[in-house]
């Protein structure tokens, strides 16, 4: 009898471990913080910090080498604007190829300077605003060059199909690289000077107490690309891939910043008359079924001036663009939200900062849970356990599409190697509606790391680091 009962014990044992592992599992299934990922606090707080770090592997200019995380990289294109006898080196590379895109530099400074406007305390104790800030100076120090005199401003830089032929270290390009692209009296780019001239305003705001002088200098120019925006109307020539579909956006988005820096209500007007006005592809930007972008900054301009006038028409276009975001638009098996493949995470990031801003004004907790849920799957909360910001986690891609990070000089075999340098901080374009992410340079839809697509990240991570809860 004594073996009988011992098998019987044994058996005993057994089922209560079974019993105890399906317990465990089933609570795990359906217990509230299912979903959520282990993603902590410190790895937020990790992210936020890579993130910012990424934009010195696009510096451009004389100056590249100096306060530079990246030991590979160094000064390029110093001769950029000697075809005019003026001198616009500075300012950053717009991805992986060498570029100087006026729009998206202009956005992509414009938010991060918001950001660190909105949360400047965040950026403090994480120990990241001296970074941030001298990232934005280096912005700011090429604007005001490109600003050759109060009509006039410089944008583009680089022809586009001789770059993309070239494969190289941005330090061995030698190519002539025309200034092609102004904006004066005869040619309009309302959205470049809009978008320019805010990220001059909120530099204002945000170097004032370390600099006056230079801090003035950015308003001033703030204010005159503003009125060379409103005053000669219309887009921009199209640069890259970068046709852009709204400019009242832009100048509402540059009011805005200057009705914040000088209190003048004219400017409020202009915030507020120009953000309801329709686009090319938009007939009522209060009712958008898109996200903040480099050609779209309406929902950053509404939250704005939802806080500044509480009219119901603003929190209900809010409302209107995120319920699409939480309720209607398709997500992927993994969780992704899918809006469009071309940089898909960009775009989940910046509709998370939207969200985020809105749920700090709201208090709305499901707001809140998608912001974290789209933060979350790029930093590998994801079926493939994979990050997508290169360097952070156990896990994330090895073959960014970026000729700096690459290192290699040939364009037909050299690229295929692996890349010799880690491109920090960069948040890549993302997977497909699979969820799938092929890690190879030539899939740059998949691969590919440019200025604007850091941008909302960093502030959507800096509100979920600074959430009370
Ligand atoms: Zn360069
Ligand atoms: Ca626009």
């Amino acid at each position: 009898m004594g073996i009988p009962k011992k098998n019987e014990l044994v058996i005993m044992v057994i089922l209560l471990i079974n019993i105890i592992v399906i317990a465990v599992a089933v609570f795990t299934m359906f217990s509230p913080n299912s979903t959520q990922s282990s993603i902590k606090k410190a790895d937020y707080q990790q992210a936020l910090k890579y993130s910012i770090l990424f934009y010195d592997a696009n510096k451009c200019g004389r100056h590249v080498d100096v306060d530079n995380v990246f030991d590979w990289r160094g000064p390029c294109h110093i001769d950029d604007g000697k075809d005019l006898n003026l001198d616009f080196t500075g300012g950053f590379h717009d991805g992986g190829d060498h570029l100087k895109v006026g729009i998206n530099q202009g956005y992509t400074a414009s938010i991060l300077g918001w950001s660190l406007y909105t949360y400047r305390d965040i950026f403090d104790s994480t120990g990241n605003t001296k970074k941030l800030l001298s990232t934005l100076k280096y912005f700011t120090d090429y604007f005001l060059k490109c600003h050759t005199n109060k009509s006039t401003f410089y944008y583009g830089i680089g022809d586009v199909i001789e770059d993309h032929n070239y494969w190289g270290p941005p330090e061995n390009q030698s190519l002539d690289r025309p200034t092609h692209l102004v904006a004066d009296i005869n040619h309009p780019a309302s959205d470049v000077c809009g978008e320019t001239s805010a990220a001059l305003s909120i530099m204002y705001l945000n170097y004032r107490d370390t600099e006056n002088s230079y801090a003035l200098k950015c308003l001033s120019a703030a204010k005159e690309l503003y009125q060379m925006g409103k005053e000669n109307r219309g887009y921009a020539q199209v640069q890259s891939s970068y046709d852009s579909g709204s400019f009242y956006d832009d100048l509402s988005w540059a009011a805005l910043w200057l009705y914040k820096a000088e209190n003048d209500k004219e400017y409020l007007n202009d915030a507020q008359e120009f953000v309801v006005k329709k686009s090319k592809y938009n007939n009522n930007p209060l009712m958008n079924n898109w996200t903040l972008c480099w050609d779209d900054v309406s929902l950053a301009c509404l939250t704005e001036l939802y806080t500044i006038t509480k009219n119901p028409k603003y929190s209900d276009a809010l409302n209107y663009n995120l319920n699409y975001w939480k309720n209607d638009l398709k997500k992927t098996r993994g969780g992704l939200k899918y809006l469009n493949k071309n940089g898909v995470l960009r775009y989940a990031a910046n509709a998370s900062l939207i969200a985020m801003k809105w749920y700090e004004i709201t208090n709305d907790k499901s707001l809140k849970v998608f912001a974290k849920s789209q933060i979350d799957y790029i930093l590998g909360a994801n079926p493939s356990k994979t990050s997508y910001i290169i360097g952070f986690g156990k896990k994330y891609p090895q073959n960014v599409s970026h000729r700096a990070a690459n290192g290699y000089d040939s364009i037909q075999q050299d690229k295929q190697k692996k890349s010799k340098n880690v491109l920090l901080g960069a948040l890549v374009s993302g997977p497909s509606d699979k969820d799938q992410f092929i890690d190879k340079v030539e899939n740059y839809e998949y691969t590919e790391a440019i200025i604007d697509f850091n941008a909302g990240l960093i502030g959507a991570l800096a509100s979920i680091i600074g959430d009370a809860d």
